[in-house]
């Protein structure tokens, strides 16, 4: 593998205070943005050091299982008798997702910086699932914080984040969920940033995270652009990937943004209906606004608090989104659509059936929008869409929800 696919953070910087465009910074009390200065100030030399890239580098190879394969899904792309489709199987990692390739680089920069302990929220707990894997890996503390209604209905990942040695602190206050949490753990943040940090868990929050994050995940994109000239002679003629904070998304995006060409499709969850506003679909229905510490589209009221919001895959229901997204919606670089719970979970099947393959109810966002737009394209056309992670973690859910008798009276494929 070339130095191309492994190493070189470099990608786009934000300007000095930390924007996209009109979108990121740091809107925080003084003394959290001299916590957020000192992390961006040991993230920018940490990021040229080779030391610090070789180990990152042997870590996703050997631990994460990097390079994750480019796959010609041959059977959904004749079903579809349109587009071919290829997968990028982030699904395939070490935890099933793609959360990981960040979760390595925080505590790999958590650690350099003397930092015994990592906090974070986790709404779902993947995320606190991730971390709490990257920090046992190198022998740091990990204190997940979880709304204690997420407690009680996350059992499974709950019980992992213990095993791997996470103390997973319930947040009872407001409405005991994710936006609780993420005060809650910021509150235990401040109390000692000093030997703590705090690992935010998508392109969100303020400088230097969406960089940052981004940057983490960007292996993904360069890996992909390698993969897919290799196995095809051409860079794909589309890009695909879910957005709800949107990590997974801009870490494939950003191989590419360069390559005017290739046109580049973020999907964003449509919920059961924009008209009751059961929907995270930020981009498409939200306007500026400010949320944990960063500006960004938003969906918000009319005080500017963040609205509740919804999604039947709950990686991506969060009302703000990565401010690199907003600036590439604003530019129009990239193209912000949407697809529905139901179109969602009828992908989650056509995956699943035609190909072998579970796909997460969050990736399945993306492969709906493919499934719902490659027969109006050539046979030689190509999407590749980011497959983030893997299904296991739904089946539950869905068979109550959906149930397979239902699936197999509709017509697949929509
Ligand atoms: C968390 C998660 C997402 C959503 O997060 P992004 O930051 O938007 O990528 C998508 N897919 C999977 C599998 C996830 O676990």
């Amino acid at each position: 593998m070339s130095k191309a696919a492994t190493g070189g953070l470099n990608m786009q910087m934000p300007d000095e205070r930390g924007y996209f465009g009109e979108y990121g910074g740091m809107v925080l009390p003084p003394d959290l943005v001299s916590i957020m200065n000192d992390i961006t100030a040991n993230y920018m030399e940490i990021k040229e050091n080779s030391d610090f890239i070789n180990e990152l580098t042997r870590l996703q190879q050997t631990y994460t299982g990097r390079p994750s394969p480019v796959y010609h899904a041959r059977r959904l792309s004749e079903a579809l008798g349109g587009a071919q489709i290829y997968l990028k199987r982030e699904d395939l990692n070490h935890t099933g997702a793609h959360k990981i390739n960040h979760c390595l680089g925080e505590v790999l920069l958590a650690k350099k910086m003397g930092k015994k302990k990592v906090i974070a929220e986790t709404g779902a707990g993947q995320h606190g699932v991730a971390l709490a894997t990257a920090a046992a890996l190198v022998g740091l503390e990990c204190d997940i914080y979880m709304g204690s209604i997420d407690v009680e209905k996350q059992a499974p990942n709950v019980h992992r984040m213990k095993v791997l040695g996470a103390k997973v602190v319930p947040v009872n206050q407001g409405t005991h969920t994710l936006k609780d949490a993420v005060d809650a753990a910021f509150v235990a943040y401040l109390q000692d940033p000093v030997t703590t940090m705090y690992a935010i868990g998508s392109v969100v929050g303020p400088h230097p995270f969406p960089m940052m994050v981004r940057d983490f995940q960007s292996v993904v994109g360069r890996e992909a652009r390698e993969q897919f000239l290799a196995m095809t002679g051409s860079l794909p003629d589309t890009l695909m990937a879910c957005v709800g904070g949107g990590s997974n998304a801009i870490g494939l995006f950003s191989g590419f943004l360069d390559d005017p060409e290739v046109e580049i499709y973020g999907v964003e969850p449509g919920g059961r209906s924009s008209a009751t506003g059961d929907h995270a679909a930020t981009i498409t229905y939200g306007k500026k606004g400010t949320i944990h510490g960063f500006e960004c589209y938003l969906l918000q009221d009319d005080a500017g608090e963040p609205l509740p919001v919804y999604s039947i895959a709950s990686g991506l229901d969060y009302p703000g989104v990565g401010p690199q997204h907003c600036h590439l919606k604003d530019i129009e670089r990239v193209k912000y659509v949407k697809a529905s719970d139901r179109e969602a979970l009828v992908a989650f099947y056509d995956l699943s059936r035609l190909e072998g393959i579970i796909p997460a109810l969050e990736s399945a966002h993306a492969l709906a929008y493919a499934i719902k737009t490659a027969g109006q394209r050539s046979k030689d056309d190509t999407i590749l869409i980011n497959l983030s992670g893997r299904g296991d973690k739904d089946m539950d859910y869905v068979l109550a929800h959906y149930p397979l008798e239902e699936y197999e009276t509709q017509k697949m494929l929509f």
